[in-house]
């Protein structure tokens, strides 16, 4: 018997179901939002909690965090029909454009033509993902800070401060979605037999701004991920639709070339002379923006179980917090709605057997996870410093070659991470293959003149067939 009033009727496609489901999400974020949209069209009674007031109410610049949305985003939001809505809101970036001190700016597509990530503001994104789910019979509850679960009986505790009064509330579920520092999985971290790590990187990051031209134009190529690679640390861009950039500055907290030397405008100004000349002119609010938005810390975090029972489960950051290297956080957390919705869809509505779904999403997700986590932290130093190494770009322009040569036989890691939905750790897998054989074919006597040969293809051909002997 359903609990509490979750036994309710609606009408959906002229067919009466009953409402097996009273279901609570805590966090309003990307992944608790679109997890919303998923279970309010599966006909369950869906509430989200957040501790932040309303992010529509809030005076929004439109310039925040900007993420790159790659297939895996946009299968899990096209499958529930909103994907056309939120293109409407990105810009395609096909290529990254590498500025090197001393060079011209030069181009290195992401993939195939055609192939693009999307650059969105993560504010953007996230008001219009809630009224989205809004408008499908969700119900939020902003500046409701959730302090405490109870596991067995998926009761969820909020109230304004930690030692002040309670409010409890009842439901048949709950999903936690709210982010790396999840309140829910602290609480399943208190289980016994519950793995938890927490790996912070010795680098952070602060945001920094290009404004547009007076007239609205860019100051720089629209459809680029801009990146000024420098070794240890690194800066870059992405458009915005008003014709800004969000940059992001990486780089270590302490020691040499670091946040903890640039404490005074002159080290900011000095610092920013040597490694990014040509972006002064471009960053009038460096300044300003060094002095106003914080220098953030980055995360890796992983944990199992994600689910107890049949009454909780962790989905997106709060199951696996990765850097932002491969910019796949949020994709990787909108396939775990992906997934865990094809687990559900294989119940009759009304008949879902959720231990069975729990314990299916959470391990046919974790290696996957795993995997993203490994190679997200792994693009840290191919972003940073391989980007302008001229041995890699010698190196991805044969594995270029050979591919569109042979696409059957080779599809480059970063292509399968960003343009398919193959699980990561396949991608993972395979990858680690092409980089040993990579390896050898780098080590042929002058690859630099004969990369294009005849030889040097069956050289990976023959390598190739060997592997699969
Ligand atoms: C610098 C940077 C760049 C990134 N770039 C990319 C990218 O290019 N592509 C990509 O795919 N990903 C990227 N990511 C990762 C992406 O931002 C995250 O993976 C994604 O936002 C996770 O979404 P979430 O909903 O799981 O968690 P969050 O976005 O953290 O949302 C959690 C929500 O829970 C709420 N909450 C927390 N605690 C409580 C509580 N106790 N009670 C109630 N509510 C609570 C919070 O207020 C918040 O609204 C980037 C991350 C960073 C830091």
């Amino acid at each position: 018997m359903p609990v509490g009033d979750s036994c309710e009727f609606s009408k959906v496609k002229n067919v009466v179901f009953m409402q097996t489901k009273n279901i609570a999400i805590v966090g309003s974020g990307l992944v608790g939002s679109l997890l919303a949209i998923y279970l309010r069209r599966r006909n369950f009674k869906v509430t989200v909690f957040d501790r932040r007031p309303d992010i529509r109410q809030i005076q929004f610049s439109g310039r925040s965090i900007n993420l790159a949305m790659s297939v895996r985003g946009w299968n899990a939001l096209d499958k529930v029909g909103i994907g056309d809505e939120i293109r409407s809101l990105a810009i395609p970036m096909h290529k990254r454009t590498m500025h090197i001190t001393g060079e011209e700016a030069y181009h290195q597509p992401y993939g195939k033509a055609g192939e693009a990530i999307y650059s969105i503001s993560r504010g953007v994104l996230n008001r219009k993902m809630i009224t989205l789910a809004e408008n499908e019979g969700v119900e939020f509850k902003f500046n409701e800070k959730v302090w405490d679960v109870d596991l067995p009986s998926a009761k969820i505790y909020t109230g304004e401060t930690e030692k002040g009064e309670w409010e409890e509330y009842s439901y048949d579920m709950i999903f936690g979605c709210d982010g790396a520092f999840s309140r829910v999985r602290h609480k399943m971290q208190r289980r016994s037999r519950f793995d938890y790590s927490q790996d912070f990187l010795d680098a952070g990051y602060k945001e920094l701004g290009i404004p547009p031209n007076e007239d609205g134009t860019y100051k720089l190529d629209k459809n680029s991920l801009h990146i000024w690679p420098r070794g240890e640390f690194m800066l870059i861009a992405l458009p915005n639709l008003d014709g800004s950039f969000t940059c992001t500055l990486f780089m270590p907290h302490e020691g040499e070339n670091s946040f903890e030397q640039l404490d005074t405008e002159q080290a900011i100004l000095n610092f920013w002379n040597i490694h990014f000349p040509d972006t002064l002119s471009l960053m009038p609010t460096l300044l300003e923006d060094f002095e106003n938005n914080p220098t953030s810390a980055l995360v890796t975090i992983k944990c199992y179980p994600w689910t107890y029972w049949n009454k909780v489960a962790l989905v997106g950051d709060s199951a696996h917090a990765v850097v932002p290297f491969y910019g796949q956080g949020m994709n990787a957390g909108f396939e775990d709605i992906f997934v865990l919705n094809e687990i559900i869809e294989e119940f009759e509505e009304g008949k879902e057997d959720w231990q069975d779904i729990f314990e299916r999403y959470q391990e046919s997700r974790k290696p996957n996870t795993d995997a993203i986590t490994e190679l997200s932290y792994r693009n840290f130093m191919e972003m940073s410093s391989k980007t302008a190494d001229a041995t890699f770009l010698l190196r991805k322009k044969i594995e270029k070659h050979f591919s569109n040569k042979y696409p059957d036989k080779w599809l480059p890691l970063y292509s399968r991470v960003t343009f398919t939905n193959k699980p990561y750790a396949e991608a993972l897998h395979i990858g680690n293959r092409q980089a040993e054989i990579m390896e050898k074919v780098m080590q042929l006597p002058e690859i630099e003149s004969t990369w294009q040969s005849a030889e040097t293809e069956t050289f990976i051909l023959d390598l190739l067939k060997n592997e699969k002997g």
